[in-house]
């Protein structure tokens, strides 16, 4: 998947102006990445929708770089749907906030209440987890495991009194709050594997009980396709002021972020990525939106690499190759440019489909443009322009003049044959080579 995006964006990026097939191509591609990302149909439809008219647009037409427009429209509107900025907690004005939460059994809501108890708590909070999930036999004694790892007090029913009624202990839990003066409560509430009529009720009962600050869906990244169903059953159900997606350290590229956030309009406010307690942060539209697309931080490079690497002098050294006018000063110049670059492997370490590009990089020496630059500055206009000039007492000074040996000087000028001719080639094709790489 990354890769073939990486091919998209990177075909987009070697064209000047974009045509409809070109953007009809590319959101074609957006789109499969989307739903390899397990985004949901609807959401994958309305989305590239507007990525493809904000890419036929103005703005598009009208930017230097076509091709990164569209890239950045991708990634902005992504963005858009993530919610744009980091959303944080709301607190009550006048404490304790009660934070209800909310969603399936197993979709980590006992584990997210011991996270953000922790969090809280190392914050200056003071919080207290509510056992208000009286469903199964073994619920209450799980999150009292999980507020003790996290060294916060909890209010749970007394064991023994047969079934509880979750809508009280959730009411004398925050009354007991605030009497003991804890500033924030986290209800946490029974779910069910699937969703269904009583559970719905039972949480919108306790939620007009003890009328929450905030409701957190918590959601399992895992859970693909069923992600809209789900998000919409709980939004109307009992509805909810912000998500948490829970699980997105295993496989799930983050498809029901944006599913969840698309059709429900409501921020993603945290991400749970483990089973330990303190694998939980705060959620980052952007790098959520990178993560969806895989695209590592392929905007960077493509700023990076349009910055040095300039698409018109690609466009002239091609031209020279194709006539065959390419000489030392423009492989010295390739050079330079690549030079400019940085550290080649580092910035291909961003990118995540450039695995191959990489492995040749490894044999790839960057002390070798310096010598390069040594040798090629050691010779005369003349030889530069016309390197069948350099003969054997040529190829002696040159090497003296430049602190390398003959043998040097003479690998530095069959590469640039080599290079040359493979260019050439290549160049008839329109791709921009650099001189013994590949296309970069
Ligand atoms: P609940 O039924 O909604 O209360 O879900 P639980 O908090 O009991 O979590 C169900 C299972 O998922 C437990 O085994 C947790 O350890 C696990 N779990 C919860 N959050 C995460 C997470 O972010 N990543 C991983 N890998 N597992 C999690
Ligand atoms: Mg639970």
């Amino acid at each position: 998947l990354s890769d073939r995006l990486a091919d998209t964006f990177k075909n987009l990026r070697t064209r000047g102006k974009l045509t409809a097939s070109d953007v009809d191509g590319t959101v074609r591609e957006i789109r499969r990445a989307l739903l390899d990302a397990d985004v949901a149909l609807e959401v994958v439809k309305t989305f590239t929708g507007a990525v493809r008219e904000r890419a036929l647009g103005d703005e598009v037409n009208r930017a230097l770089n076509p091709a990164q427009q569209v890239v950045q429209i991708v990634n902005e509107e992504l963005i858009g749907i993530l919610g744009g900025q980091q959303r944080r907690l709301e607190f009550a004005k006048n404490p304790p906030t009660v934070i209800m939460l909310a969603g399936l059994q197993g979709a980590g809501k006992t584990t997210l209440a011991g996270k953000l108890a922790l969090h809280l708590k190392g914050e200056g909070h003071t919080p207290i987890l509510v056992a208000s999930d009286l469903q199964r036999p073994n619920a209450v004694n799980q999150l009292q495991v999980v507020a003790e790892q996290a060294g916060v007090a909890v209010f749970a029913p007394e064991p023994g009194n047969g079934v509880g009624d979750p809508v009280k202990v959730a009411k004398d839990g925050v009354a007991y709050a605030k009497q003991k003066q804890h500033d924030i409560v986290i209800v946490d509430t029974a779910g069910r594997l699937g969703v269904d009529a009583d559970l719905m009720k039972q949480a919108s009962d306790i939620r007009r009980a003890v009328n929450p600050d905030e409701v957190l869906f918590v959601i399992d990244a895992m859970i693909g396709q069923d992600a809209v169903a789900t998000a919409r059953a709980f939004q109307e159900g009992v509805d909810f002021t912000g998500v948490v997606l829970s699980k997105l350290d295993g496989d799930a590229r983050g498809g029901a972020a944006l599913s969840v956030a698309s059709v429900t309009g409501r921020p993603i406010i945290f991400a749970s990525t483990g089973e330990k307690l303190t694998e939980f942060e705060p959620f980052h539209p952007d790098r959520m939106a990178s993560r969806i697309l895989d695209l590592g931080d392929i905007l960077t490079l493509i700023e990076q690499a349009q910055g040095a690497f300039d698409e018109e002098e690609a466009r002239k050294v091609a031209e020279k190759f194709a006539t065959d006018s390419f000489t030392l000063d423009d492989f010295l110049q390739q050079m330079q440019q690549l030079k400019k670059m940085g550290s080649l492997k580092g910035m291909l370490g961003m990118l995540p489909g450039a695995r191959g590009m990489r492995d040749q990089l490894d044999n790839f020496d960057e002390r070798e443009i310096v010598r390069t630059e040594a040798i090629i500055q050691s010779m005369t206009p003349a030889e530069r322009r016309t390197p069948k000039l350099l003969n054997g007492s040529r190829r002696v000074r040159i090497a003296k003049g430049s602190g390398m040996t003959v043998t040097d000087v003479n690998q530095l000028v069959q590469r640039f044959e080599q290079a040359s001719k493979m260019m050439k080639t290549v160049a008839k094709g329109g791709v921009p080579q650099i001189p013994g790489m590949g296309p970069i």
